[in-house]
């Protein structure tokens, strides 16, 4: 005799809006961020003095196509 087996059904629980925007928020600041530091943390654009940003992100640079050298 065949018995029927019970298995749980998980549904995909819906995530307001509200409770999305500061996380959508703080990764687009994170993104332009990383966007400011590999593309123009260069010269005279740049925070901090010296090549040692432009020197961490450089092969970012180069793979993503920014102008370098
Ligand atoms: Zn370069």
């Amino acid at each position: 005799m065949a018995e029927a087996v019970v298995r749980p059904v998980f549904e995909p629980v819906a995530i307001p809006l509200r409770e999305l925007v500061p996380w959508i928020v703080f990764g687009g600041l994170m993104f332009l961020l990383m966007i400011y530091f590999v593309g123009a943390e260069q010269g005279a654009t740049s925070i901090f003095s010296g090549m040692y940003v432009h020197e961490f992100v450089h092969d970012g640079r180069h793979l993503l196509g920014f102008p370098c050298h």
